[in-house]
């Protein structure tokens, strides 16, 4: 009995549609379907099947070309959609500390400290945090808060060293309350 080149198993004449290639190599009908959406060579000598036997096969591999085109366009939908969310949320956020500044300017402090309030500083590796802390303790340096201040700012910058204005307003709330080595202290942290 003839073996399929692909599957290894038998051909019985007769029951099992199956194909040959150019060369005699024989290979199950469903066998050779699968095959046919990676090559049109025959999988053993690589002689290329006839275009009759391509042609057999040109709705099934249409159609399978068509299933995965579709599952890749959803996929890049998905995956744009996740952008759009990410840039969306940025966007929301720089209006958020937008609006947070002009409260600043307009020493609205309070209301300006009542809305940072919503936000959660629980995860301190999150930059957004970090920037909310950051005003917290700059709103309350502002407002003659410096105890305040230099609870916020400290805790920012023992978290995220790399970050100079929070050295800046820590430096200013120390020396507000005349601890001038721990405002050098922090000065010299700025760059
Ligand atoms: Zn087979
Ligand atoms: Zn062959």
């Amino acid at each position: 009995m003839a073996t399929c080149i692909i599957c290894h198993l038998g051909i019985i004449e007769g029951v099992d549609s199956s194909h040959n290639c150019p060369n005699g190599h024989l290979a199950h009908t469903d066998c050779l379907k699968e095959w046919l959406l990676h090559s049109s060579n025959c999988p053993l000598c690589r002689e290329p099947y006839p275009n009759e036997v391509l042609d057999e096969f040109k709705d099934f591999i249409k159609l399978r070309e068509d299933e995965k085109l579709a599952t890749l366009d959803s996929e890049l939908k998905k995956e744009e959609l996740k952008k759009m969310e990410v840039i969306a949320s940025k966007m929301t956020f720089l209006k958020f500390i937008e609006s947070i500044n002009i409260l600043i300017n307009e020493q609205e402090y309070d209301y300006a400290l009542s809305r940072l309030e919503l936000h959660e500083d629980s995860n301190l590796s999150n930059k957004k945090e970090q920037d909310i802390l950051f005003l917290k303790g700059k709103i309350n340096y502002m407002r003659g808060r410096f105890d305040l201040a230099i609870n916020h700012l400290f805790k920012l910058v023992k978290e995220k060293y790399n970050y100079p204005d929070g050295f800046l307003y820590l430096g200013k709330a120390y020396e507000a309350l005349g601890l001038d080595d721990k405002a050098k202290w922090a000065y010299e942290r700025i760059n």
